[in-house]
């Protein structure tokens, strides 16, 4: 049981969604002539992987962007590392490397190339430069932002800072650098826990996520001090959501992130981070599942496992949606939106980074 758990908030603190007008289209146009032909058939092997979740007819309007994306890789020695919630065609057929923001962030340090792209939104951009500060980082749509890293400034972390002083600040990696830079040591949903015991104090500021924070605190003994950030995408999800879906799909095993709100966390099966649900499914095999994160993970661990009923209530992030192959495309094709730090920042933010991958 936890020791306890405060919550701090700033008015107004939470970063605005794009407005649903200023959302990214996708223009379907058919191919035409040789080259569409040739870019299908170089592409055509990789359907295999996403048949399950893209009816054929979506594909010819993936293809020559797939097709196009792994020339451009080899021609710029670029690899290409996408978030559990990017969609198939980008996650099954484009990607290198994928996963959550942990193993984002571990395995950007081991990438061979000259060039990442991040399939992302910006603060996994941002990490992955902190990481491999001589390589060249881009990020497809500088606008993928993310409204739990906006929900906090540098000046809330000192302010913080200021009224528990005795209390390290571990910050999740959904923050700016700004914000890292301010703080001890970094986490992730899926090493929170473990972080903040590692540190071997009484009590410890955890921001920005008070959904996390509170999901935390009730498996340690440590006080936490929480901030009043959330996940737009996450908060949305209810218990009554939670007891509906069990209704309507008997026997549904539900797995939720801890991002949710606690009521959520407690009317499931299973909590876990975006990599700890996937490995639930490849373990248990479950007939019939739901997973209360994002829209597109659903879609990628079915790729994995076609025996296993998904059962999908929505949520996008709209964040992340501004992520498609055309982009990724233009940004290797003209070598764009490229991510910079200033290098005083980023040595402290790489420390706070650095200090959470040393926690085993
Ligand atoms: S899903 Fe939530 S935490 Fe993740 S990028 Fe979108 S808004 Fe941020």
């Amino acid at each position: 049981m936890s020791a306890s758990l405060q919550i701090e908030s700033r008015p107004a603190a939470f970063g605005a969604a794009p407005p649903a007008g200023d959302m990214p289209l996708r223009v379907i146009a058919p191919g035409r002539g040789s080259d569409a032909a040739e870019a299908l058939a170089r592409a055509e092997p990789l359907y295999a992987r996403v048949k399950h979740v893209i009816p054929p007819i979506e594909w010819p309007v993936f293809a020559p962007d797939v097709a196009a994306i792994l020339r451009l890789k080899r021609a710029r020695d670029a690899v290409i590392l996408a978030h559990n919630y990017q969609t198939p065609e980008i996650f099954h057929c484009v990607a290198d490397i994928t996963g959550d923001s942990l193993a984002l962030a571990r395995e950007a340090m081991t990438v061979d190339a000259k060039v990442i792209v991040l399939a992302g939104v910006h603060f996994m951009a941002e990490t992955a430069k902190l990481l491999n500060p001589e390589k060249t980082v881009l990020i497809p749509d500088l606008r993928a932002g993310c409204s739990l890293a906006e929900s906090i400034t540098p000046e809330d972390v000192r302010l913080m800072r200021a009224r528990y002083p005795d209390a390290p600040v571990v910050a999740y990696v959904n923050t700016s650098v700004a914000v890292k830079a301010e703080s001890d040591i970094c986490c992730t949903s899926a090493n929170a826990k473990k972080v903040i015991e590692s540190l071997g104090v009484r009590r410890v500021i955890m921001l920005p996520d008070e959904y996390l924070a509170q999901n935390v605190a009730k498996q340690t003994k440590v006080e936490v001090i929480a901030w009043a950030g959330h996940c737009e995408v996450h908060q949305r999800f209810s218990g009554a959501e939670v007891r509906s879906l069990r209704e309507s799909h008997p026997g549904v095993i539900v797995l939720a992130h801890p991002e949710c709100p606690p009521e959520v966390l407690a009317e499931a099966d299973f909590a876990g981070s975006t990599a700890d649900m996937a490995a639930y499914v490849g373990r248990e095999h479950p007939r019939r599942v739901v997973l209360m994160t994002e829209c597109s993970m659903a879609d990628n661990v079915a790729v994995a496992h076609p025996s296993v009923e998904f059962v999908r209530p929505c949520n996008l992030c709209p964040h992340m949606k501004r992520i498609t192959l055309p982009n990724i495309r233009a940004a290797l094709e003209g070598m764009c939106h490229e991510v910079t730090i200033d290098p005083a920042l980023a040595d402290r933010a790489r420390r706070a980074v650095e200090r959470m991958l040393a926690v085993r």
